[in-house]
């Protein structure tokens, strides 16, 4: 910690040549510049996992991202590879609402009143016990990319569905499939029944549990409106994890990948207001000078979590492997990985 930036980029280049392809490193899109740059790989949560399957000739995979990710890339990974995280306190604040105990409270207390069947989905931001839960009891992992997709295969099993952790992906998607708010309701973990009559329950089509991400509550509507009103206006362009006003009221909601993948391809000269973490957006500054593009607020949209993965604890877990004690190596329990896997493989085989 106590090296220059300058001196923890040259030992980190020079340890990663040595490495070759025994390493391979992966890098979220919402990484601070200083770490992505040394990533193989970029992209999303899944869209690495999936990578880090196919690149089975590394023997360490480096997920310069946040702890679900790293267990989605442990789940996925060859029998021989070990998955490493830089720093194990780099959390998803989202993926920690929603816990085993409280779901499966959840759970029997459904069966109880008779609310049934459900099928439950978990968003891949979730911990590996969330998913192993999910698969236990017949149901699925979705992304922010495939929600819809997974929603109506739900629909094709059962009436009702239980989504897990986070209310606005699951509400979003919801509503952009003409699901009325009175048939959506939100589970609070705290409550019993989670706050609602037997009836409400029966009656609604949506259960959803109450978590949320900081970072996309940050984006309100009178952003959206800001932007609206200059002139010419921006093209509004927010992640599905903001809340329901935001995403109506933007001209375009997508995953991270949508977004990356819709500014590449616009036109020169346009201007863009995006809601998502704020590396992400600068990042797109960056690439595409010849458009504009700003975050939809200037205040506060970083990931902090994200955050910790820096140029001293990349190094460390490099020059780790490279002295044969690797460090902060992710292994998530064969009797979660098992039940998870089926939620994974069922994502897989119908999106
Ligand atoms: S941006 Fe939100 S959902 Fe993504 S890792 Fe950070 S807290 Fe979790």
């Amino acid at each position: 910690m106590r090296l220059s930036e300058e001196e923890s980029t040259d030992r980190i280049a020079r340890v990663r040549r040595d490495l070759r392809d025994r390493v391979v490193i992966l890098g979220h899109h919402y990484q601070r510049e200083s770490v992505i740059r040394f990533a193989d790989f970029r992209g999303d949560s899944l869209k690495l996992a999936q990578l880090a399957v196919s690149r089975s000739d590394a023997a360490f995979i480096v997920f310069c991202g946040v702890h679900f990710m790293a267990e989605s890339a442990d789940m996925l990974r060859a029998p021989h590879q070990k998955v490493i995280l830089p720093d194990l306190t780099a959390g998803c604040p989202m993926a920690d609402m929603a816990d085993l105990p409280r779901a499966e409270r959840c759970w029997a207390e459904l069966n109880r009143a008779a609310v049934w069947p459900v099928i439950p989905i978990t968003y891949i931001n979730s911990s590996a016990r969330i998913k192993a839960f999910t698969g236990r009891h017949g149901g699925i992992v979705c992304t922010s990319s495939n929600a819809r997709a997974i929603l109506e295969w739900a629909f094709r099993q059962a009436p009702r569905i239980l989504f897990l952790p986070d209310q606005h992906l699951g509400r979003n998607t919801a509503r952009a499939m003409g699901i009325p708010p009175e048939e959506i309701l939100v589970w609070d973990p705290d409550q019993p029944q989670g706050g609602h009559s037997t009836e409400a329950l029966r009656r609604a089509r949506v259960l959803l549990w109450k978590g949320h991400c900081y970072v996309h509550q940050m984006f309100k509507i009178s952003h959206v409106r800001h932007f609206q009103n200059q002139d010419p206006p921006y093209t509004i362009l927010v992640h599905p994890e903001c809340a329901a006003d935001v995403v109506q009221a933007a001209d375009m909601a997508g995953s991270t990948g949508f977004i990356v993948e819709t500014i590449r391809q616009s036109a020169p000269g346009s201007r863009w207001a995006i809601g998502t973490e704020i590396h992400l957006v600068e990042r797109l500054a960056r690439e595409y000078p010849d458009r504009t593009i700003v975050p939809l607020t200037r205040f506060g949209a970083v990931c902090a979590t994200m955050s910790r993965i820096d140029p001293p604890h990349l190094l460390w877990v490099l020059e780790a492997i490279a002295a044969g004690s690797p460090v902060n190596v992710i292994r998530v329990p064969e009797e979660d990985a098992r039940d998870a896997r089926l939620a994974l493989q069922r994502m897989l085989d119908h999106s």
